[in-house]
């Protein structure tokens, strides 16, 4: 509308989330208005929603966002609670106006809304730092005072790590719900936390938990303030390039185990547990011998939301896990050449320190990254990651668990995070012995084409009916594979593929096999001394 008058409006034909009107002479202002109908089950349940601004904001084409200027206002459902960064001008009932602010910080700026409300203090004393949680029911809502002490932990952890801050306050804004609660997502000031409606009482979500609070906040540091050049565009319309997620997110995922463990929000066998289910996967993906790890960075667009099924070929984002391995090798390698002196922890000071400020970027680029390691430990930085980013490296990056004093081997004992990622995504992995990742009613969700499953002809989208002539059941599965380590018969399934059954025979013989570190005696822990507290 402008004037009173309405005005025809057109998609642009390759830009869809741009529009062309014909403005009248004279007119000066334009009126849009629209409703947001996109995908709600994502965002929310019936108890509560995450509010982003992106998804409801027009603008300018062509103007850097830290110039458009914004007021938003929200009208919450009758009783409902509310948190956000974004700052607060008036607050009448269940009406809020925020304060003008750019169009970087509304978006930067989330809110959450609900009914089951809480609110955690994490500092007593200098700026706030708390998380705003909002759930299903008030009962989710109780956290166990030890894990609410490491998240109390996580603040002068993070602050001892990185050596200054760049935020005025910090909101964790946490949603515990089954129906729209998974989420994750950094800001400044801020973060989404989504969890399941248990995530304070299950011992394995509370694992999970704990790795997304320390992630999410290290971004604050390493993603917002510094930032690939690539990711750094000037408003939210043109391509980023994504190369350097490895920084972005793989040093992000080795801090968000770092933090925890050091914050006592995992055990130091919780930090080993997870890094040998990391390696193992890594090590073991077929993927890895045809697809460099910067390439799953590159393709973010499509990897992201890539299926399960042949993931083990493809790789899915491996600048996460595999950028974390690569991080703990940086940290080891740099506590080796120093005697124990100087850690990678020297590195964040410098690169993400400096003094306290408000909310920034100072992008930067590999030049960048690798002078600046340079000048706390001189090395080959330049080879160390060429090589095992931007080429194809036929092995996992597992010289910071070996020069680190530990060892990865197999064992029948279940391994604590590959629970922790079967309970999240309900899956039975059985990756270390037959190759194969199952659903819970059998259905193959991904195989490893060198190992048993695959080769006896299993893949993706078929389902195993019967397991040595008894029902399927993952117990079934589970005694099978056990007793194949002393037997010399094959495991014999039948399985559907579509409207057709077969039999199919894994000629396996080892036993139960999942991944742990082991220590060697030989080399000083210096896995120990990565997860020390520095409080
Ligand atoms: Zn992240």
């Amino acid at each position: 509308m402008a004037n009173g008058k309405a005005i025809p409006w057109r998609r642009d034909d390759v830009e869809m989330f741009a529009f062309h009107c014909e403005i009248p002479p004279g007119v000066n202002e334009l009126e849009v208005s629209f409703d947001d109908a996109s995908q709600p089950e994502t965002t929310n349940s019936a108890k509560l929603a995450r509010i982003k601004w992106n998804r409801v904001v027009v603008y300018p084409q062509g103007m850097n966002s830290d110039n458009v200027r914004v007021t938003a206002s929200l009208l919450l459902p009758a009783g409902w609670k509310f948190a956000s960064a974004l700052p607060v001008l008036r607050e009448n009932k269940d009406e809020l106006q925020f304060k003008e602010v750019s169009l970087t910080e509304l978006v930067d700026s989330p809110a959450i809304i609900g009914e089951n409300f809480r609110k955690f203090i994490l500092t007593s004393t200098g700026i706030v730092h708390e998380v705003d949680a909002l759930a299903d029911t008030p009962a989710a809502l109780e956290i166990k005072p030890e894990t609410l002490t490491g998240l109390k932990n996580l603040v002068p952890e993070a602050y001892a790590l990185f050596g200054a801050r760049h935020y005025r306050s910090y909101k964790f804004l946490l949603t515990l719900s089954d129906h729209g609660g998974s989420e994750g997502l950094e800001h400044h000031e801020s973060s989404e936390d989504g969890v399941g409606e248990e995530a304070f009482t299950n011992e394995l979500e509370l694992l999970d938990f704990a790795d997304l609070m320390g992630h999410e906040y290290a971004h604050s540091w390493n993603g917002k303030y510094r930032r690939p050049l690539g990711l750094a565009t000037p408003d939210f319309e043109p391509p980023m390039k994504g190369d350097l997620l490895w920084v972005y997110e793989g040093l992000t995922q080795y801090l968000g185990h770092v933090l925890p463990a050091r914050s006592g929000l995992w055990t130091a066998d919780d930090f080993r547990e997870s890094l040998a289910s990391v390696a193992a996967e890594l090590e073991t993906q077929s993927g890895r011998q045809w697809r460099p790890v910067v390439d799953t960075a590159v393709a973010v667009q499509f990897t992201y939301s890539s299926p399960r099924a042949w993931m083990n070929y493809r790789r899915r984002v491996e600048y996460y896990d595999e950028g974390s391995l690569i991080w703990l090798e940086a940290d080891v390698l740099i506590r080796q050449r120093s005697g124990g002196k100087l850690s990678l922890d020297d590195f964040c000071r410098r690169f993400y320190g400096g003094q306290d400020t408000p909310p920034a970027v100072k992008p930067y680029t590999f030049d960048d990254l690798v002078n600046t390691l340079n000048e706390v430990t001189p090395y080959d930085w330049r080879g160390f990651f060429n090589e095992r980013i931007y080429q194809v490296a036929p092995h996992a990056p597992l010289g910071g668990i070996t020069n680190g004093g530990w060892r990865l081997v197999y064992t029948d004992k279940p391994n604590t995070f590959v629970r922790v990622g079967d309970h999240a995504r309900k899956s039975i992995d059985f990756s270390y012995s037959i190759g194969a990742m199952l659903k819970e009613d059998g259905s193959v969700m991904d195989v490893n084409p060198n190992m048993e499953a695959a080769k006896a002809g299993l893949a993706p989208g078929m389902k195993i009916i019967t397991v040595n002539g008894r029902a399927w059941s993952a117990s079934v599965l589970h005694e099978a594979i056990a007793a194949a380590g002393t037997s010399k018969t094959p495991i014999e399934l039948t399985v559907e593929n579509g409207s057709f059954t077969g039999v199919y025979k894994l000629n396996y013989h080892g036993g139960e096999r999942y991944p742990h570190l082991e220590r060697d005696p030989t080399k000083p822990d210096l896995i120990g001394e990565v997860i020390k507290s520095r409080r």
